[in-house]
């Protein structure tokens, strides 16, 4: 593993405890990434792959779980194809930090999220207005520990890859320096109900 991944882990450990941060090497498409899991009291776990050693300014992808794009390859949705893109971006720059969050559902998790998609398609409303008829909020997702481990790292200056904003001001209100840089995948034409309302509520597709 990297000097700076073992450094992060160390300082990681110090702030949360032995058991709660584990480190190792994985072989992974495209060569080899350091693998950074740290769960803090409370939250969901998070999963940084770091590639190579990441300085200032490196790539990084805050990346919430989404199973049915991602394990069923899913027309619906554009998830599967933004971690595919971000990952070949970041080995192609031979750094970067993709963060897997188990954040189903934007937050929500699997039975919420399949009760919206259950109400999207009975009533042609978006994904977000179906959240609300549930009385759920339509983003729960929360990035603080991704902050923690960023910091860890002494990444204060990073390179967004996203299309939503509300992510980049997570981390800039956590006193990142923040550039966005966008995430441009070929997304699947059935996709498009679903991208037109991300765009409706602030991407910036
Ligand atoms: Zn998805």
């Amino acid at each position: 593993v990297s000097q700076g991944a073992r450094a992060a882990a160390t300082r990681l450990r110090e702030l949360l405890g032995p058991n709660r941060v584990a480190l190792h090497r994985l072989r992974v498409q495209d060569g080899e990434a350091d693998v950074l899991v740290v769960e803090s009291d409370g939250n969901v776990p998070v999963v940084a792959v770091i590639f190579g050693s990441p300085k200032e300014g490196a790539l990084v992808r805050l990346h919430s779980r989404c199973t049915y794009g991602e394990v069923f390859g899913s027309r619906d949705c554009d998830c599967r194809q933004q971690l595919e893109v971000s990952l070949s971006m970041m080995s192609a720059a031979g750094e970067g930090v993709f963060v897997y969050l188990d954040q189903e559902g934007r937050g929500a998790g699997s039975l919420v999220k399949a009760q919206g998609y259950a109400i999207t398609q009975r009533d042609g409303v978006d994904t977000f207005s179906a959240y609300s008829s549930l009385g759920v909020d339509t983003d729960s997702r929360r990035y603080d520990d991704c902050g923690m481990v960023l910091d860890a790292l002494s990444l204060s200056s990073i390179r967004l890859l996203t299309n939503n904003p509300s992510k980049a001001r997570a981390l800039i209100e956590m006193g990142f320096d923040v550039r966005r840089e966008p995430l441009v995948v070929a997304a699947h034409p059935e996709s498009a109900d679903y991208l037109s309302a991300k765009r409706r509520h602030g991407h910036l597709l």
